[in-house]
C-alpha cells in the first residue's frame, strides 16, 4: 500500500489558493493542506484599494474561490490558524497552539505585510495602512464619514486610496518626499502625468515632503511635516511599501535576502520547500533576481510552484505584469524597468491615451498601456525579444505595435 502524501501550504491568499487549485488539476490525490492565518478564505486585494474601498463591490466580489470550492476539491482550508515554525529537517511545520503537520512538500506563500512608521503618534487612532479586508473595512467606514485624509507615501496603494477616497468625496492631501507619485517604477516624466491626474481631480499634492509626527489626544487630528507645518486631518493612510514576510523561512534556516531565494523553479535553499508571490526572490531568465509585489505574479507563481511540487516544473519566466485603476485612467504595465536611457510615447500623454516604453540602449525594458487597451500581448512580446526597436515605428500609432513584435520574432 502506497503511503498518501501530504503538501503543506503556509499562506491561504492568492498565490496559496492558485496553487492548491493547481495540484488538483493536474491530479494530485494526496492531502493538500491550505493554512492561513486571516480569518476569511483566499481572496484578492486588489479591488481593496478600489471597488470594495469605495463600496461598490460587496465581499463576495474578492474571493479567489466559491465557499464551497475548497471542500469539493478535498483542500483542507484552515483560516485563522498561524504556522509558528517550520522544521525542514524533519519536514513538518508546527502551528500556533502546538500541533504538528508533516509534510512531503511544503510551499511558502506568506506574502508581505505592510511597513509601518516609527515617528510619533504612528499608534494614534486613525493612522491606517492597508493590506487586509478587515484594513479596507475599518477605512471604508472611515471614509464614508467624510472630512481631509492625508495620505503619506504616493506609491500605487496610497495613490489608488487617494482617488477612492476623492470619488466618495474626501477633501486629500498626498505627502510624499519623493517629486513625483511612483518615482521609483515610473520615473519623473510618467510620474508627473500622476501627479497631474491627481492634481486635476482636486487633490493637493505635497512632493517633495517628509512626515515628522502624527498628533491627536486619542485620534490623529494633525500631521506635522518636513519644515515643522502641520495638517490638519480626520484620518491618515500610510502607504509606504512592504515587506516581505520571511520570518518561519530564515529561522528554518532557509536562504533570505529581500524575500525568500528561489532558483527559476522557485525552490528554496531546502529540500522539498518552494516559494511563490509576493514573499519569493526568484532567479528569472530575462531579468536576474526579481520579488514582484503584484497580483499577476501570484496568480503564475503559485500554479507553476505548484507544478514544482509535483516534479513537473519549468522555469518560470514569465514578463512582469501589473495593473493599476485612478479615477478613470486604467494602466498596464510590462516588464520591468530600472536605469533607462530614455522614454518614449506613443500617442500624446496630455490625452491620457498612450503607451509609454522604458528603452535601454535601443531595446524595450517595459511599456505601460494607460487607457489603451488589448496591447499586452505586443508590449510583452518586445519585452522578451530584446532585439533592438526601431524608435520611429514604436512611437508611431499608425504602426501596429504585433508587427513590431512579429518582424523581431521571425
Ligand atoms: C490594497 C491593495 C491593492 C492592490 N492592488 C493591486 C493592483 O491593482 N495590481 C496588482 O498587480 N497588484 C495589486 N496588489 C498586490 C497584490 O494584491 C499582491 O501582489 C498579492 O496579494 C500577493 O499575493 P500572495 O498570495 O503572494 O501574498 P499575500 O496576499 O500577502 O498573502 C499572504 C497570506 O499569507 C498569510 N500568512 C503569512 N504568514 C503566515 C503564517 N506564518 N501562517 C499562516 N498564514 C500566514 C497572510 O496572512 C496572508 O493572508 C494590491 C495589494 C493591496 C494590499
Amino acid at each position: 500500500m502506497t503511503r498518501v502524501q501530504t503538501f503543506v501550504i503556509v499562506g491561504a491568499a492568492l498565490a496559496g489558493a492558485k496553487a492548491a487549485e493547481t495540484l488538483r488539476e493536474e491530479g494530485f490525490d494526496g492531502r493538500v493542506v491550505l493554512i492561513g492565518a486571516e480569518p476569511d478564505r483566499p481572496y484578492e486585494r486588489p479591488p481593496l484599494s478600489k471597488e470594495y474601498l469605495r463600496g461598490e463591490a460587496g465581499r463576495e466580489k474578492v474571493y479567489v474561490h466559491d465557499e464551497g470550492f475548497y471542500a469539493e476539491h478535498e483542500i483542507e482550508l484552515r483560516t485563522a490558524t498561524a504556522v509558528e515554525r517550520l522544521e525542514p529537517g524533519s519536514h513538518e511545520v508546527v502551528l500556533a497552539g502546538g500541533e504538528r503537520l508533516a509534510y512531503d512538500r511544503l510551499l511558502l506563500s506568506t506574502g508581505a505585510e505592510p511597513r509601518r512608521l516609527t515617528i510619533p503618534g504612528a499608534e494614534l487612532e486613525g493612522v491606517h495602512v492597508l493590506r487586509t479586508v478587515a484594513d479596507s473595512d475599518r477605512l471604508r467606514a472611515r471614509l464614508d464619514r467624510g472630512g481631509h485624509l492625508v495620505v503619506v507615501g504616493a506609491g500605487w496603494i496610497g495613490s489608488e486610496v487617494a482617488a477612492s477616497a476623492r470619488q466618495r468625496g474626501m477633501e486629500v492631501t498626498v505627502l510624499d518626499p519623493l517629486s513625483v507619485p511612483l518615482e521609483r517604477v515610473l520615473g519623473r516624466e510618467v510620474g508627473g502625468i500622476y501627479r497631474d491626474i491627481h492634481l486635476d481631480h482636486g487633490v493637493r499634492m505635497l512632493l517633495g515632503t517628509g512626515v515628522e509626527a502624527f498628533e491627536g489626544a486619542t485620534a490623529v487630528e494633525r500631521v506635522r511635516i518636513s519644515g515643522g507645518r502641520a495638517i490638519d486631518c480626520d484620518l491618515v493612510v500610510v502607504g509606504i511599501g512592504v515587506t516581505p514576510r520571511t520570518e518561519l523561512a530564515a529561522n528554518a534556516g532557509i536562504a533570505v535576502e529581500n524575500g525568500i531565494l528561489v532558483d527559476d523553479r522557485l525552490r528554496t535553499s531546502a529540500a522539498a520547500v518552494f516559494a511563490a508571490g509576493d514573499v519569493a526572490n526568484a532567479e528569472h531568465r530575462l531579468f536576474g533576481r526579481l520579488r514582484i509585489e503584484h497580483w499577476s505574479n501570484a496568480l503564475h507563481q503559485g500554479p507553476a510552484a505548484a507544478r514544482g511540487m509535483l516534479g513537473r516544473g519549468t522555469a518560470y519566466d514569465r514578463v512582469p505584469y501589473f495593473f493599476s485603476d485612478q479615477y478613470d485612467v486604467g494602466m498596464e504595465y510590462s516588464g520591468y524597468a530600472v536605469g533607462w536611457d530614455e522614454v518614449v510615447f506613443r500617442g500624446d500623454p496630455a490625452s491620457r491615451e498612450f503607451i509609454a516604453f522604458w528603452l535601454r540602449e535601443g531595446r524595450v525594458l517595459a511599456g505601460m498601456n494607460v487607457n489603451v487597451w488589448d496591447v499586452t500581448d505586443s508590449i510583452q512580446a518586445l519585452v522578451r525579444e530584446r532585439a533592438p526597436v526601431d524608435r520611429a515605428r514604436l512611437t508611431d500609432p499608425g504602426t501596429p505595435l504585433e508587427q513590431l513584435a512579429e518582424r523581431r520574432t521571425s
